[in-house]
């Protein structure tokens, strides 16, 4: 299964989508660099998702907070005293790990073997222990479970004790006169903090949702899967502020909404669940995420988060300045308005780079073709990456079939007609086969040739990406044609 996401890996590489950080240095651990069509293919991404946020709910709007925050935000939010996961060393390989990822593999390890109620025994205990904050006891369990590092094959382990994942720095020049902030590990809370600003400055009235995308840091301690888990990521959440008691109705509504929007770009029904989440963080009344299988499992790509007026409750506290709606719609009930309240909160929160990951993983195909027809006919593999044309990093490729004959020219004057509205490639080198494999690779939907009748009628070929079938059109519908195909 994981040859799958090594192939993966190694084609998001070689053709320009996914790097290593800082690679001539031999890299720098979950942190990765997008390449030329990374960059598009996730430009895309974010904007499809910020169009069916604020351009398509009309009570939804965006804004673009700091990274930096006051530090007493993480104080209220809780990050500063619980944002942390329990780790262990191990004494002879000094390599660190999550105990409660290596209590789920060896749990994954029962259920594999067909041991399905120890595995269900042994995750219940651990979340228990979790949940009492009982470190001690999560390292005898370790130790009872005959747990062995993965890289010595030690048992020779440490007490366990909390890491908590956010990054620090300081501001201010003067020694001693110096602050200490984190890197967000959240962008929620940027929008917490702007909740009235918004609110006032948009005059929005409740129901209404703010979105963001930005990036957020988290000290990872188990750090792989490739682009699955990083330490600098960018997520793109949405905070809909509510009133209380309403938020069942958002958060269900919310859960199939987004579902909805992932089926759209291409992951398959039977490829996405939702999980409930029984053990629920300290801020939540009720959460779920959608999973996504990747070649390593149904792994989380988004979080729906029922978050009560946790948040805004704790900024009002520890701001101390009201975080309060004035609600004048009617309560049928009372036949008064609702008045004052500090509203609820339903949040979706997905990762650009997981829904990367997702979308990437989706997309590649290995298909076995045969080619030519009697006794050249040969068999071969084509791999290509079946994205959705609105995710393709190039929507088109222009070739003229030949360097002359005045067919460049011809193939130029389309490009340049047509580079307005789509992003494209102009390309002359190398065979037409060889110039259909280089799109096929990067995902380009359609490649359009320009040969000797194009000069008579001006009709191309217009090649699919999917099927490899070709059909010929005329060149003034090209527009049309791309532009219905790359709508979402
Ligand atoms: P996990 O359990 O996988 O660590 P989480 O429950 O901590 O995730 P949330 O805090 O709910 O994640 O964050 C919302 C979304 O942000 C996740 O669904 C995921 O898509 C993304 N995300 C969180 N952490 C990372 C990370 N380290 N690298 C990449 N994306 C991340």
């Amino acid at each position: 299964e994981n040859t799958q996401l090594k192939d993966i890996v190694a084609h998001a590489k070689e053709y320009g989508f996914v790097f290593p950080s800082s690679e001539i240095y031999d890299g720098l651990q979950a942190v990765y660099d997008y390449g030329p069509n990374g960059v598009e293919l996730k430009n895309n991404l974010k904007q499809l998702w910020w169009r069916a946020m604020t351009q398509l709910n009309p009570n939804v709007v965006g804004i673009d907070a700091a990274i930096f925050m006051h530090p007493l935000t993480w104080k209220a939010s809780g990050h500063v005293d619980g944002f942390s996961d329990p780790m262990i060393d191990n004494l002879d390989s000094k390599k660190r790990y999550r105990a409660d990822v290596l209590l789920e593999d060896k749990a994954a390890e029962y259920e594999n073997a067909g041991d399905k109620p120890r595995a269900d025994a042994l995750l219940a205990e651990m979340g228990k222990l979790l949940t009492d904050n009982d470190l001690a006891g999560v390292r005898q369990l370790i130790v009872d479970e005959k747990i062995k590092c993965p890289v010595s094959g030690t048992a020779n382990w440490t007490e366990v004790r909390q890491f908590n994942l956010m990054f620090s720095t300081q501001v201010g020049s003067v020694e001693g006169d110096s602050t200490l902030i984190y890197l967000r590990p959240e962008t929620a809370q940027g929008i917490f903090v702007n909740f009235l600003n918004v609110q006032k400055s948009a005059r929005m009235k409740v129901p209404f949702g703010i979105a963001q995308i930005g990036k957020a840091f988290r000290n990872e301690i188990v750090a792989r899967q490739f682009i699955f888990r990083m330490r600098e990521f960018e997520q793109m959440e949405m905070q809909f502020f509510i009133r209380p008691g309403t938020e069942m109705e958002w958060y269900n509504k919310w859960k199939e909404t987004r579902r909805r929007w992932h089926e759209a770009l291409g992951l398959p029904a039977d490829k996405l669940r939702f999980h409930d989440h029984d053990k629920l963080a300290h801020y939540a009344n009720a959460a779920v995420d959608i999973e996504y299988e990747f070649p390593f499992g149904f792994k989380e790509i988004e979080g729906i988060h029922s978050r009560t007026d946790f948040d805004l409750s704790q900024h009002q506290a520890l701001s101390r300045k009201k975080q309060q709606y004035f609600d004048n719609d009617l309560d049928e009930a009372t036949g008064k308005p609702y008045g004052n309240y500090v509203p609820y909160v339903v949040e979706t929160s997905v990762g650009a780079d997981r829904l990367f990951l997702a979308a990437l993983c989706q997309a590649y195909t290995e298909e076995t073709i045969t080619e030519g027809e009697g006794e050249k006919e040969q068999t071969k593999t084509r791999t290509f990456l079946k994205l959705h044309p609105a995710l393709a990093p190039i929507k088109a490729a222009i070739f003229p079939l030949v360097r002359k004959d005045g067919l460049p020219e011809k193939a130029e004057a389309i490009f340049n007609d047509l580079r307005h509205d789509f992003r494209l490639v102009y390309e002359d080198r190398d065979a037409i086969g060889k110039r259909y494999t280089r799109q096929d690779l990067i995902g380009t939907p359609f490649c359009i040739a320009v040969d000797h009748q194009t000069l008579e009628d001006d009709t191309v070929t217009v090649r699919h990406r999917d099927s490899r079938e070709q059909t010929r059109m005329p060149i003034s519908e090209l527009g049309r044609y791309i532009g219905d195909a790359v709508s979402f």
